[in-house]
């Protein structure tokens, strides 16, 4: 059997003859039964019970003081930058290996987002590289941070939980302090995974989840902001539903405000879907255990497995080919795919994509080297069920 043939009769083994998407939600609770009470009581827009009842079940699993419960997790990134004061014309630092989420929200915010590498274990936010670009191209200017090469206020970073396996962010928050940057962690893969105890997203001033179709857990579409400070998650809760001032009944608005907030309809869903979540973790990190004997052995590449320190949710379970074997990426692929396996690549770096050519950049050459070799692989929880 050829290399290519043989990877795909061991990725078969786990995934084969399921038609699956990469990764498709798992509704085997009570999502009808809150979903038709959701319905029955006519509360399927802005307002409801199961919106509170979310946020309340996603603070008792992290551990957040403050969760609010938003229409996505792009809108959850635009509204946490904001909130912990990233301005039009600012620099934010962000992975140049994440989706590309993570950067089209730092230009909601109207700032620039500033590339970084990315850490060749972890897959996210590299510290020491983050430390060395702030050295060569930061200069302090009172409390600011400033880039001496474009003149803009450098002003937060955003590191990403790559897959779900949390990225170095005790280092990356040494790093923040240092050079007194605001964190707002890109937990949108990331729920179920910690680090020494301390769930993703909490390390941050705000962290950010996404509950879109295909992530850990699904409200359809959705996202969080999660915070320990109140003030910041009244702020965001504010803006998120257009800045109306409470009152019974007039309408005052104190800035422009968004639509962002979660319909209950979508948090009804969410509600049934956090109640499994421990389950559905379990049955990821199972996956990984059916991955991992299914490529034992196999030589050509690596299994991503778990980071140091940390506790993955295994949202993507994801293969790195050695580097010998980059160059048969596409064919791998493309194999895995006519047999019926949904595969696909990693994210393209951001730093290469038409709309932040302009953008700064520091060199990549680890996320340029992890995009030609890593293969993500079918991934849905029900995979992880033994069979
Ligand atoms: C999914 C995702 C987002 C965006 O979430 P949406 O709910 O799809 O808007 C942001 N960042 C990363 C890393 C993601 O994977």
């Amino acid at each position: 059997m050829s290399f290519v043939e043989e990877f795909v009769s061991r990725v078969a083994a786990v995934a084969g003859g399921s038609s699956l998407g990469l990764h498709e939600p798992l509704f085997k609770g009570n999502e009808k039964r809150y979903l038709s009470e959701c319905v029955d009581s006519g509360f399927v827009s802005s307002v409801g019970a199961f919106v509170d009842l979310f946020e309340s079940k996603l603070k008792g699993f992290t551990g957040a003081e403050h969760a609010v419960a938003l229409v996505n997790g792009t809108a959850a990134l635009h509204l946490g930058l904001m909130a912990t004061g990233v301005r039009a014309g600012d620099e934010v630092v962000v992975p140049a290996l994440s989706f590309v989420a993570t950067a089209n929200a730092v230009v909601h915010a109207g700032a620039t987002p500033h590339f970084v590498d990315v850490n060749v274990a972890t897959w996210g936010l590299c510290p020491v590289a983050l430390r060395q670009r702030l050295i060569a191209v930061g200069i302090r200017n009172g409390d600011i941070l400033v880039n001496k090469q474009t003149g803009r206020r450098i002003s937060a970073i955003v590191p990403m939980h790559a897959l779900g396996h949390p990225a170095q962010i005790e280092e990356i928050m040494d790093v923040a302090a240092e050079f007194g940057l605001v964190v707002v962690e890109d937990s949108a893969e990331s729920l179920g995974s910690f680090v020494s105890d301390r769930h993703t997203g909490l390390f941050g001033a705000v962290g950010v989840f996404s509950f879109n179709g295909n992530k850990t857990i699904t409200t359809g579409g959705g996202g969080a902001v999660v915070t320990r400070d109140a003030d910041l998650a009244a702020q965001i809760r504010h803006i998120s539903t257009t800045a109306r001032l409470p009152h019974s009944w007039d309408f005052d608005h104190d800035q422009v405000g968004y639509n962002y907030r979660m319909p209950n309809i979508n948090a009804a869903l969410g509600v049934a879907q956090i109640e499994r979540l421990a389950v559905l973790v379990a049955l990821q990190r199972n996956l990984f255990l059916q991955y991992s004997q299914a490529l034992e052995g196999f030589s050509g590449g690596n299994l991503k497995k778990e980071n140091c320190g940390a506790s993955s949710n295994f949202w993507l379970q994801a293969f790195l080919l050695d580097e010998s074997k980059a160059h048969r990426r596409d064919e791998v692929i493309e194999s895995c795919i006519k047999s019926g396996l949904k595969v696909r690549p990693l994210w393209k770096p951001l730093n290469s994509l038409t709309p932040f050519l302009q953008s700064p950049s520091a060199s990549t050459p680890v996320s340029e080297s992890l995009y030609q070799r890593a293969i993500c692989l079918p991934s849905s929880a029900v995979l992880g069920s033994v069979r």
